[in-house]
């Protein structure tokens, strides 16, 4: 009987190891989804790019995924983007489309990457957002209308606008 007993004991520790292996199996894989190839991303090719949801889920990291194709929402002050003063362009992180200079970039307090103007008119394609009981206008990409953010008419001059950006769909190309 205490045989059994040490047996049944041995095997739970067993599978509590299992377990316990999860959550750090879970990281390798998430971190290595991360670096997901995208043979979509170029910052020279101009054409519209269009590809199917499914597509998208395949090349993209989950987190872009996500902001890019679902519309979704970082956390506010949790991209490094927001504060920081790195020069270049900044691209589309889905295809790769130059979205705005690092010199219309301007601390906004706000929470997220906050730029006064695009690179270009086409750049940037808007469209009106009346969700969560706001009268909003949301921005996609040009190239590949990934969502973007949103901008607001409390900008700096210029432009007096405010384009509110999610730093997770971002890439700075130095
Ligand atoms: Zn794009």
């Amino acid at each position: 009987m205490k045989m059994i007993n040490k047996l049944i004991g041995g095997l739970l520790l067993l599978s509590l190891g299992a377990c316990a292996q999860g959550p750090s199996n879970t990281n390798i894989n998430k971190a290595s989804m991360s670096e997901k190839k995208n043979q979509y991303y170029s910052t020279t090719i101009k054409e519209k790019l269009v590809l199917p949801d499914s597509t998208w889920k395949q090349v993209l990291a989950p987190e872009v995924y996500q902001i890019a194709r679902q519309k979704g929402t970082e956390r506010p002050f949790s991209s490094a983007f927001e504060t920081s003063k790195e020069v270049g362009t900044f691209h589309c992180a889905a295809c790769g489309n130059p979205l705005f200079k690092s010199t219309a970039k301007f601390e906004s307090g706000c929470g997220w990457p906050s730029f006064f103007e695009p690179i270009t008119k086409g750049s940037i394609i808007y469209i009106p957002d009346n969700t969560l009981g706001m009268q909003r206008t949301e921005v996609e990409c040009g190239k590949c209308k990934a969502h973007l953010g949103h901008v607001f008419e409390d900008g700096p001059p210029p432009t007096g606008l405010r384009y509110c950006i999610n730093g997770v769909i971002l890439t700075l190309e130095k």
